[in-house]
């Protein structure tokens, strides 16, 4: 069985050739959450598996992945510093302010919104980037 892990470490591959056990662990630690992580909580997991792992292959990493669109940036108070895993096509994203869990969602009903921003600011809006944060249905 072919995992998201293999998939990922297979198109990392593509772009230079390298599959190490330090790129694995950080695969393996995004793979599996259901929340954006930060670099260094992803390095924290991530090391307990590959005990020799350093900071700078999380890092470069988590560039290539960006680089593949594997991952995405998650918008935090402290800026855009957390990781998640990429959705399929267009997709929103939606936080739990509690668990910090996350989920996509499909679905644009944003035409007429858009259009009467455009009329306001003279703006032909191209793109959008969306994401809404509440209180999950566990949390509750
Ligand atoms: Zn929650
Ligand atoms: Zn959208």
């Amino acid at each position: 069985m072919v995992t998201r892990t293999d998939h990922w470490l297979e198109k990392l591959k593509s772009t230079d050739g390298r599959v190490t056990d330090a790129r694995r662990a950080v695969v393996d630690v995004i793979v599996s959450s259901p929340r954006p992580l930060t670099p260094v909580e992803i390095f924290d997991a991530a090391r307990k598996k590959h005990l020799h792992l350093g900071l700078v292959s999380v890092y470069r990493t988590l560039e290539k992945l960006e680089e593949l669109r594997l991952i995405q940036r998650v918008h935090q108070e402290q800026g855009c510093q957390a990781f998640l895993r990429a959705g399929v096509g267009h997709q929103h994203l939606l936080l739990c302010e509690r668990c910090g869990q996350a989920v996509l969602f499909d679905g644009d009903d944003l035409e007429s919104l858009f259009s009467r921003i455009s009329q306001q600011t003279g703006f032909e809006i191209k793109d959008h980037w969306l994401q809404v944060s509440g209180v999950c249905a566990e949390c509750k």
